[in-house]
């Protein structure tokens, strides 16, 4: 089962995570809810989520960024996507147009 969130910032900066069930989550996919807790005091900063692969998809680990995955990266513009997969693989993917935002913020 895929798991996810959304990674957001608050005004000074400090980064958090929300909603981790997502609006779907399935064996190889997982959709991001989007919906601020409280949009007056947090921004969308990026979202996050898992590649497990079980034994039955011969235990892969290290697997990256999907192009589905980039294409919702395009899409929804945002700073940062980070895949974990495995006990020691993060992946991560920056938008350097929008780095200031978190540079700015931190
Ligand atoms: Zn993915």
């Amino acid at each position: 089962m895929e798991r996810g969130g959304t990674v957001v910032a608050d005004a000074q900066g400090r980064l958090s995570i929300q909603n981790t069930r997502g609006l779907l989550a399935s064996k190889g996919e997982v959709n991001p809810d989007l919906t601020l807790k409280d949009p007056k005091k947090f921004s969308i900063v990026g979202v996050f989520h898992t590649h497990p692969y079980d034994r039955s998809e011969e235990s892969y680990n290290g697997v990256s960024f999907s192009g589905g995955d980039l294409a919702y990266l395009i899409l929804n513009r945002h700073t940062i996507m980070l895949v974990q997969s495995g006990p020691r693989c993060l992946h991560s993917f920056v938008r350097l147009d929008r780095l200031h935002m978190l540079i700015t913020l931190s």
